[in-house]
């Protein structure tokens, strides 16, 4: 980051603007906005400097700068369009250790102006540092547009009531929840519609209830994060995302994906490390369960979707068991995300008139599953976690009487960018699956189907390694 945001409180500080023209009078003006003291320097001023300093709501020192400008000064802009004034002016500034702004000069300053939408109190500073500054106003213009006019007084609203919720609701995190619910509730609704009174009404009465209420209890949301690609996680999964206190997540759930999560819960990574112990089912389960019953909102966050190969029953179950409220959001599963990004689709008229979904894992060598009835042409099958046992698949399946031409497919970290995908048949899959080297995850498509992959995004998998 090239720069620090923050925001300055000016209320009553006295600040510096060198130079008359358009741009010192648009500095001037925010900085009023802010409630600063404003002393301008300038030869020459704007009429509207000329008469902010007429009415006495600035003062106007009608000469050049001078360095002594500066003392006592909580901030200095200058915006004279002189070259040798600026600098002098941010010289000045800075040797006294002053924040200071050069307008169109980021050499000559010390700190940068964001380009802002204002709904006061709401606050939104936009800044690109400075390398794209058509980029910074297209989001600003975006931002304006989605933004309703009466955002700030749904803040100032919320601002009222603080007091009495803080007295109310004894707990932070039960204080934080009620602040959630209200902003996506009917009553902000009315704020926004201007219907204050009715709402300030309905936000006393909802105050109380959830008073007598007490706290509420904490939950577990099992939810499924997809196969990688973050665009791939649904609405509800975000919703959910920004809502958790505390994030139990696995290791097929990527960075990208977690960046969704609000930045002050706590993320519990619960995934196999090489090298390191991880969490056992039953580990994770008590670990679900205790925060839950500390009163926090627990995203139980998986790859794929939680109830395909991915022990969501299991941690429902023990959530149940003990009596914790428990919902799941599914997700898009590896299948249909690397059917959707390869071309393949799972079923075909006249090709494959089913889909089936196996696991390859393997406790003692094989995995254990009805080869036979697997080897029934005439539908589609995917193999999870089946890397490892690719030799001993295709070995049983050509057993059973699939023909060894059957056409195969392996990705690999399906829908990602890193996605690699290998076709052939199932004759070759152990020599496919050991010259690509597969070390993230990877599933096996076996079919007819796998004819329709989309040809741009065959590689054989051990060229791109
Ligand atoms: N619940 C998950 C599956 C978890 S099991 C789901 O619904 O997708 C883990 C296995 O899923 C991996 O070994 C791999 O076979 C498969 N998998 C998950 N993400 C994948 C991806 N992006 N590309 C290819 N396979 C993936």
């Amino acid at each position: 980051m090239r720069y620090f945001p923050t925001f300055l409180d000016l209320s009553g500080r006295s600040c510096l603007v060198v130079g008359g023209g358009e741009a010192a009078a648009h500095k001037t003006a925010l900085l009023r906005k802010a409630g600063a003291n404003i002393t301008v320097v300038s030869p020459r001023a704007h009429s509207e400097i000329n008469s902010l300093a007429d009415s006495g709501e600035i003062r106007w020192l009608r000469r050049a700068f001078e360095p002594g400008d500066i003392v006592d000064k909580a901030l200095v802009i200058s915006a004279t369009g002189l070259e040798s004034v600026d600098r002098a002016v941010s010289e000045a500034a800075q040797a006294a250790s002053l924040p200071v702004n050069v307008v169109d000069r980021p050499e000559l300053c010390s700190f940068i102006t964001p380009s802002i939408v204002d709904r006061d109190p709401v606050l939104i500073g936009i800044s690109s540092s400075g390398t794209a500054p058509v980029l910074a106003r297209r989001i600003r213009a975006s931002l304006e547009a989605n933004l309703p006019a009466r955002l700030g007084r749904v803040a100032r609203f919320a601002d009222a009531f603080r007091q009495a919720v803080k007295a109310s609701l004894p707990t932070f995190t039960a204080r934080r929840r009620f602040w959630e619910d209200f902003f996506s509730s009917d009553l902000a609704r009315l704020v926004l519609a201007g219907e204050e009174k009715t709402a300030r009404k309905a936000m006393l009465r909802r105050i109380n209830s959830v008073a007598a209420e007490g706290s509420a209890g904490g939950r577990v949301d099992i939810v499924g994060a997809g196969p990688g690609d973050p665009e791939l996680l649904t609405l509800k999964a975000l919703q959910h995302l920004q809502e958790a206190d505390v994030i139990v997540y696995d290791r097929l759930v990527g960075p990208e994906i977690l960046d969704y999560a609000r930045r002050d819960a706590e993320r519990i990574y619960v995934g196999k490390a090489p090298g390191h112990h991880h969490k056992t089912q039953g580990e994770i389960n008590a670990l679900l369960v205790k925060h839950a019953r500390a009163g926090r909102r627990v995203v139980r966050l998986k790859g794929g979707d939680p109830f395909v190969f991915g022990r969501g029953g299991e941690e429902q179950a023990s959530l149940r068991r003990h009596g914790i409220p428990v919902s799941v959001v599914p997700g898009i599963t590896a299948a249909t995300g690397c059917a959707a990004a390869t071309g393949i689709p799972l079923t075909l008229r006249g090709t494959s008139q089913a889909v089936t979904f196996v696991t390859g894992h393997a406790r003692s060598g094989e995995p254990d599953l009805d080869w036979q009835s697997l080897a029934n042409l005439g539908h589609s099958l995917v193999i999870y976690m089946g890397v490892e046992t690719a030799g001993i698949t295709s070995q049983r399946l050509t057993e059973q009487g699939l023909p060894a031409a059957t056409p195969v497919a392996v990705i690999e970290n399906g829908t990602l960018p890193q996605q690699r995908l290998a076709t052939g048949t199932l004759g070759g899959l152990e020599a496919l699956v050991q010259r690509a080297g597969v070390t993230g995850p990877a599933l096996i498509v076996i079919g007819d189907v796998v004819r329709e992959a989309n040809v741009a995004e065959i590689r054989e998998l051990a060229e791109a390694v």
